[in-house]
């Protein structure tokens, strides 16, 4: 006997049970995403690998370790996307997009990263992702992270994140401050985890994120952003501060401005912030929501200066935040059973109508939940009636010479007319 196929590691199968509270989460992304004025789209799964490579920066472990990069047979190299962002930004540059500035762009879809599998942490995984092309006003930073506030808020209520916050300054407090950590850190080059030290040269601000504790020690007296900000800078990042922080605010209370968040990817400048899970099952993997300002970025890949602001939530960790708060809509089930005596020809338009009603009903009240009409063809009545409260049927209806309609929750039965203002009736009567 060959050996049982299994998922590669690092990727899951969504069974129906959790596609159905996945599809719940890209949902209410999509629905939010309407509401504050972005349109969705659509960029490929893979890319030239300089997409990624130029973007993100050649020293973010995201590009130096993390990417699944092949080649193709016309000898491409091509990289399953990591992130959106950067493929979004070659859409607009190859689109010409810069004509329709500002704009608003929802996308979601799987992402690749060649990371170790953990709890919320996968090779294969997904995101829902916010970008906001033209627009260079603290207010654009504000209603971004209100909007990504309000993302969280209505999957797991206000206690559910932290907003954490930094700003990187603009360019010239990025160089000041540069100059100062690479003085500081000089002298404990040696000290450093490898990593860090390479880093040193090529991306020191990308140090105080590092996650060893040798390093984190070492960082705890280093000099901080917030000392060398330009003015310019720091009026900016308190004006946003002071917005985000009112108490009037709805999606969050707890805001935390932390001086060491910089954020992994090399193209972020000013405003970076991330959403910190309180609740739910998150473990070591607490970060559900990412994002910041990347002015720099269009121009960088081939663009005309752009500024942009943009965040992105994992969708795997947003439903390990639900996972207690998970509101179980019920969905209609609706079984036919059609006994013997019965004529295929008369079940099947019967069959057709029932789904068109639900169908319509649903649509019209605007009601949430997956719901089904489905045929029993065969087997006995009380084979089928198993069948049926295994799967979760909601509603039974047995057509024999006279009509049965069964409600399986109370398991209260009576006979039904089959026309069609009395089936009408019916469904609407069976729907919340
Ligand atoms: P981490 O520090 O956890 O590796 P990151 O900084 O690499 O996160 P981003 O690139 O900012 O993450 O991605 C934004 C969000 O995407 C994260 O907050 C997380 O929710 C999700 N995410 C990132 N990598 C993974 C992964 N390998 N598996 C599942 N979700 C992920
Ligand atoms: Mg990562």
């Amino acid at each position: 006997m060959s050996p049982k196929l299994q998922p590669v590691r690092g990727t899951h199968d969504l069974l129906p049970e959790e596609f159905e509270k996945f599809h719940a989460v890209i949902t209410r992304a999509r629905e939010l995403a309407t509401l504050y004025g972005f349109e969705e789209m659509a960029t490929p799964i893979f890319e030239a690998t300089e997409v990624f490579s130029r973007s993100m920066g050649e020293t973010s472990d995201v590009v130096s370790k993390e990417m699944f990069t092949f080649e193709t047979k016309g000898e491409e190299s091509v990289t399953l996307r990591p992130e959106f962002t950067a493929g979004i930004v070659r859409a607009f540059i190859s689109n010409g997009m810069q004509q329709h500035l500002p704009l608003k762009l929802f996308s979601t879809g799987p992402l690749f990263r060649y990371e170790r599998p953990q709890k919320g942490r996968q090779r294969q995984f997904h995101q829902v992702n916010f970008e906001w092309l033209g627009d260079d006003s603290a207010e654009a930073d504000v209603e971004m992270i209100m909007l990504a506030g309000h993302l969280l808020y209505s999957l797991s209520g206000k206690e559910g994140c932290t907003l954490v916050i930094n700003t990187l300054g603009d360019q010239e407090s990025r160089v000041r401050y540069r100059e100062t950590l690479i003085k500081y850190l000089t002298p404990y080059a040696k000290e450093l985890s490898q990593d860090s030290q390479r880093r040193l040269a090529s991306n020191p601000l990308r140090i105080l994120d590092s996650k060893d504790g040798g390093d984190r020690k070492i960082l705890e007296n280093a000099p901080r952003m917030t000392d060398y900000l330009s003015d310019a800078a720091k009026q900016r990042f308190d004006k946003i501060c002071t917005s985000l922080m009112q108490e009037n605010v709805p999606f969050f209370h707890d805001v935390r401005i932390d001086p060491a968040l910089v954020r992994g990817l090399d193209y972020y400048t000013d405003t970076v912030f991330e959403f910190v899970a309180r609740t739910g099952e998150l473990g070591a993997q607490n970060t559900v929501l990412a994002g910041g300002r990347y002015d720099g970025l269009i121009e960088q890949m081939g663009g005309k200066p752009t500024p942009a602001i943009g965040f992105a939530a994992g969708v795997e960790r947003l439903l390990l935040l639900m996972s207690g708060t998970w509101k179980y809509v019920p969905d209609i089930k609706l079984i036919i059973m059609p006994l013997e005596e019965v004529p295929s020809t008369f079940v099947h338009p019967l069959a057709a109508v029932l789904r068109m009603l639900l169908s319509d009903v649903v649509t019209q009240r605007k009601i949430k939940g997956q719901h089904s009409v489905a045929v029993y063809w065969q087997g006995k009545l009380g084979k089928r009636m198993e069948k049926a409260a295994k799967y979760g049927a909601t509603h039974v209806l047995i057509l024999g010479e006279t009509p049965v309609f069964k409600d399986m929750k109370t398991g209260n039965q009576h006979t039904i007319s089959l026309a069609f203002e009395d089936l009408e009736n019916l469904i609407k009567s069976i729907i919340p």
